[in-house]
């Protein structure tokens, strides 16, 4: 393999433990919860779950979750408050 390559994956690896290098701007995922599947969104640093406890609380067990797995590269404000 090209040595170059090579160089390029070690530091891709390396940049792969350092999430604090990461921002994310916008994400969409599939959650499946003990009770069914949810959406979660998160844009403009704020979050959203179409799960019903998620309804007017703007807060959920979903929602954390995913700021947990995410830390450092996502806001965490909805866990604050
Ligand atoms: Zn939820």
């Amino acid at each position: 393999m090209d040595p170059s390559f090579m160089k390029k994956i070690e530091k891709a690896k390396d940049y792969a433990v350092q999430p604090d290098r990461i921002k994310i701007k916008t994400y969409q995922a599939e959650f499946r919860g003990d009770n069914g599947n949810h959406t979660i969104t998160y844009e403009g640093e704020q979050w959203h779950c179409d799960c019903d406890y998620y309804v007017g609380r703007e807060n959920c067990t979903h929602v954390m979750a995913m700021q947990i797995m995410l830390e450092g590269m996502v806001s965490t404000e909805a866990v604050a408050s």
